[in-house]
């Protein structure tokens, strides 16, 4: 059985040992969830600066 990776589009062949779908390979795999996380990290970012928060007014 044959499968295009959706990160590098490339085909592939799925097998049942495969754990890296639907991504051909677990380099494929750790960049997308690589972006998600950056994604997520990148808007739960606090806006305001610890250092602001520590002082009181
Ligand atoms: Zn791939």
């Amino acid at each position: 059985m044959k499968k295009k990776c959706p990160r590098c589009r490339k085909m592939y062949s799925v097998n049942k040992d495969s754990n890296h779908r639907p991504f051909c390979s677990e380099k494929c795999q750790a960049i997308d969830l690589g972006d998600w996380f950056f994604e997520k990290h990148k808007i739960s970012r606090p806006i305001i600066d610890e250092d602001d928060l520590s002082i009181d007014p």
